[in-house]
């Protein structure tokens, strides 16, 4: 797998496709960590004497109105701000004005194109990988660099099919996250902590992690699934019926590796808040967080851990108590010494809204992306190895 160190920059046009997918309200940028993410490659390739021409897609685009509050116009201007330079926004994603800028660039400039996914509005060629549109985009540059991880396990037009026509390659970006979420290079023990509210959407995930991990703790939602498989009632938790035979084939199989709650916290049709050991959870009451003894619990296969990575939140986190395992998991991690990696799904938000985003080595950028590496999957938006480097 080549890597932006690995191409001789000078003068070359480098498209690098960054994710500028930033949350946006009335035209103003919520949050720009997307935009800081990608700084390091940005600044690479200026350092290296590149003209820099970036792609990004932001939000979706299905009609010609979405395009109004979906431009990348005003992320050009937090960009220019953040590097110290001038970005050049070019309101366009093909035609003579995009062609004529590209060719009058000089080594260090910046560009910026309009939404990659305006092009969704020509029968969704951005999304399908429509093969004119990657050939095209891939003309306008020399070298193609990947770093919008968050998109890399989606096959588009400007990751993939530009890929194909060009001399590629990953940026910091993506070589940090396959890094961080690379489970066969894991210092061990590595503990998993699992947590979501679906037990469906995790199964490839479970099958992956059971067969790599060392200890897996399971909570959230997706918990009580495998308490019940365990022959426990659980009263009017989530539970995932169809997915029973599943968890308790992974008991069977991963005995010495699952380790389940013993307590919950509950709350009644009431309204009555309370916890209870795992076996004493009444029919009218729904388990909605980790209890204090199965805090303890988790703790001590933490203490030991030398990689924890952690998917989804362990209870209803976005509401008080229920928020309390959550914060716990994050209090103990914060004094442990490991590799400490959370990704996937809401688990990014979640240990940022509340507060530990400092807590963890790694806070990964993409959920489906990570999700998919975690289940041992291939990226097709990484360029692993190619004909034509
Ligand atoms: P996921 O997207 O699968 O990572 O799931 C995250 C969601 O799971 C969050 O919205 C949580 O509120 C939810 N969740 C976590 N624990 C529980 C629980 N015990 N019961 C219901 N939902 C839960």
């Amino acid at each position: 797998m080549k890597t932006i160190r690995d191409f001789d920059l000078n003068n070359k046009k480098v498209i690098i496709r960054v994710d500028f997918n930033v949350p946006m309200k009335d035209g103003i940028i919520l949050d720009d960590n997307r935009i800081r993410s990608s700084l390091k490659t940005i600044k690479y390739a200026i350092d290296n004497n590149a003209k820099v021409i970036l792609m990004s897609h932001l939000g979706r685009i299905k009609t010609s109105e979405d395009k109004v509050n979906n431009s990348l116009k005003e992320v050009s201007v937090r960009l220019s701000e953040l590097l110290n330079k001038d970005v050049l926004f070019i309101p366009e994603t093909r035609g003579k004005l995009l062609e004529n800028t590209i060719n009058n660039m000089n080594p260090k400039d910046v560009v910026l194109i309009e939404n990659t996914r305006y092009e969704d509005l020509n029968d969704k060629a951005e999304s399908s990988n429509n093969e004119t549109l990657g050939k095209y985009w891939a003309s306008l540059g020399d070298i193609f660099i990947n770093d919008a991880f968050a998109t890399s396990h989606r096959s588009h037009a400007s990751n993939v099919g530009i890929s194909k026509y060009l001399p590629s390659g990953i940026g910091f970006l993506i070589e940090k996250e396959l890094k961080a979420l690379d489970l066969n290079n894991a210092k061990r023990p590595l503990t998993i902590i699992l947590g979501g509210s679906k037990v469906s959407d995790k199964i490839g995930l479970i099958n992956n992690l059971a067969l790599k991990a060392d200890n897996i703790l399971i909570g959230g939602g997706m918990a009580y699934t495998f308490i019940k498989a365990s022959g426990i009632d659980v009263g009017s938790s989530l539970l995932d019926k169809e997915n029973i035979a599943f968890a308790k084939e992974m008991l069977e199989k991963y005995k010495d590796k699952i380790v389940l709650p013993i307590d919950s916290v509950n709350r009644d049709s009431n309204g009555l808040i309370r916890t209870c050991f795992i076996n004493e959870i009444r029919s009218d009451e729904t388990g909605l967080d980790i209890g204090i003894q199965t805090i303890k619990l988790f703790k001590n296969y933490l203490l030991d851990s030398k990689t924890i990575i952690w998917n989804g939140p362990v209870g209803m986190f976005e509401e008080s108590p229920f928020d309390n395992g959550t914060k716990e998991l994050c209090n103990i991690l914060k004094n442990i010494d490991a590799v400490k990696i959370a990704g996937g799904g809401d688990t990014a938000s979640a240990v940022i809204n509340l507060g530990y985003k400092n807590v963890f080595t790694h806070i990964s950028t993409g959920g489906g992306a990570s999700l998919e590496l975690l289940e041992g999957k291939k990226l097709p938006g990484v360029i692993y190895e190619k004909e034509n480097n």
